[in-house]
């Protein structure tokens, strides 16, 4: 196990300064363009797949990083540049996460490269779980997966909203219920392989803010997979059904939730992407306050300012520290005793949002404008309290977690 430490060793720095560089030189210029035409930046992928940012391999890499700081930093200096041409950058290893934790190696195999394509040809993927009416409340999904055993085939039907890349990704995983009597037990992920007839795009959303990163809803209408496509096996699948329906007949005995621990390790990345945003404009409020005059001095020299950007950056450290600490516990199989992921996701994201708003007011009218990256960011950093568990999900998953009470 690897001690915790708030110190990047010598590869790690390279590779955050190789990042840093990247975000700098090619992320953020692009940034204010791509926000407005309100689509995918694709060159600014392929610009990523060529130097190895947009791969599986470097996600990987991270991911398996020992310390745990690997994808927080990572995810802090991608966003630095811009959330939504990051999240456009980083939203297939969502999906490619989902096949890495639950697949097999050969669904792994098969799978993953087609999702990120190459430098020459770049390929996004999509997670699917979100529905109309079950957003917070995953256990209320209706889109169902029909085994067809003669045909060894999965019969889909339903909508998902919300997905990142849905309708525009290669590769879609979708989430499905295949035994509704069980709740979210009875949820399976799916592989939709490229162009499968039934899959479609729904609406495509305009959005407030991350407006880079493409959002829409999937349609999925009699979608026919091989079984090959469930991920984990039918066998797999088969014994965690037993499992869960011999719990659910002894009843009132807590059944341990997988997916629960699986987003607990997944939410300080969320967090890292916030911090990376509210840094972002917290530097350029600083530079604004130390530069721009009134009354014949820098306006930093009025504690009024001074002290909000003293706060800012207070939050923002805070932030950053529950985020490593949990995403090396999460790394080293630590016990989320206290929700820590969730601790971490709550309140980079509610400093994301409340850091951003402070630098429009240190700019003032020009913070208010598009000639200023703030307003952006502001409009941006909104949604980090909302996808992968609103604020008030990750209070009550923290509340139930230090109780050990069922608070509604
Ligand atoms: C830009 C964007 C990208 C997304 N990407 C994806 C994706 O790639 N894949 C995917 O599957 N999903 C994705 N989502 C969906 C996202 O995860 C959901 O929007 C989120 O989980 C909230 O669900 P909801 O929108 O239905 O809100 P609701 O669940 O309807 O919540 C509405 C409000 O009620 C509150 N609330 C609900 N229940 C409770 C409760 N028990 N106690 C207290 N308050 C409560 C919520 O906190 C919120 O404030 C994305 C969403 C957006 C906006």
């Amino acid at each position: 196990m690897a001690e915790f430490t708030m110190e990047l060793n010598d590869e790690q720095k390279e590779v955050r300064d190789w990042l840093h560089g990247f975000a700098a030189d090619v992320i953020r210029p692009a940034a204010a363009e791509w926000d407005e035409r309100e689509e995918t930046p694709w060159p600014v992928i392929q610009e990523a797949a060529k130097v190895g940012i947009y791969s599986l391999d470097f996600y990987a890499q991270q991911y398996f990083d020992p310390t745990g700081l690997g994808i927080p930093m990572a995810m802090e200096e991608l966003f630095w540049g811009d959330a939504g041409i990051a999240l456009s950058i980083v939203g297939t290893g969502l999906a490619a996460v989902g096949v890495l934790a639950n697949g097999t190696e050969e669904q792994i195999g098969t799978w993953i490269p087609q999702m990120y394509g190459d430098a020459s040809d770049v390929k996004v993927a999509a997670f699917c779980s979100s529905e109309p009416d079950a957003g917070s409340d995953v256990a209320s999904m209706r889109t169902r997966a029909v085994y067809d055993e003669a045909k060894d085939e999965w019969v889909i039907n339903g909508t998902k909203t919300w997905a990142t890349n849905g309708g525009i990704a290669n590769v879609h995983v979708v989430v499905a219920v295949v035994d509704p009597e069980l709740g979210s037990k009875g949820h399976a992920s799916f592989i939709i392989p490229p162009n499968t007839p039934g899959l479609a795009q729904g609406q495509k959303f305009k959005k407030h803010g991350i407006r880079a990163s493409h959002t829409a809803e999937v349609v999925l209408d009699n979608v026919r997979v091989p079984g090959s496509c469930l991920l984990g096996g039918k066998e797999k699948l088969d014994e965690r059904l037993a499992r869960a329906r011999e719990k659910a007949k002894k009843g009132g005995e807590r059944v341990k939730n997988a997916a629960m621990a699986t987003f607990e390790a997944s939410r300080p990345a969320v967090g890292a992407m916030a911090v990376g945003t509210a840094r972002a404009a917290y530097e350029v409020a600083l530079d604004y306050a130390t530069t721009r005059e009134q009354f014949g001095r820098p306006i930093i020299d009025n504690q009024g300012v001074a002290f909000q950007l003293a706060d800012m950056r207070t939050s923002i450290d805070a932030a950053r520290l529950l985020v490593w600490r949990a995403s090396w516990m999460a790394v080293n199989g630590k016990p989320f005793t206290a929700a820590e992921g969730s601790m971490s996701k709550l309140f980079a994201s509610e400093t994301a949002k409340k850091v951003t708003a402070q630098a429009i007011q240190i700019l003032g009218g020009n913070g208010y404008t598009r000639e200023y990256p703030v307003e952006r960011m502001h409009r941006d950093a909104a949604i980090y309290t909302i996808f992968e568990g609103t604020s008030e999900i990750q209070r009550l998953v923290i509340a139930r977690t230090i109780s050990g009470m069922s608070v509604r």
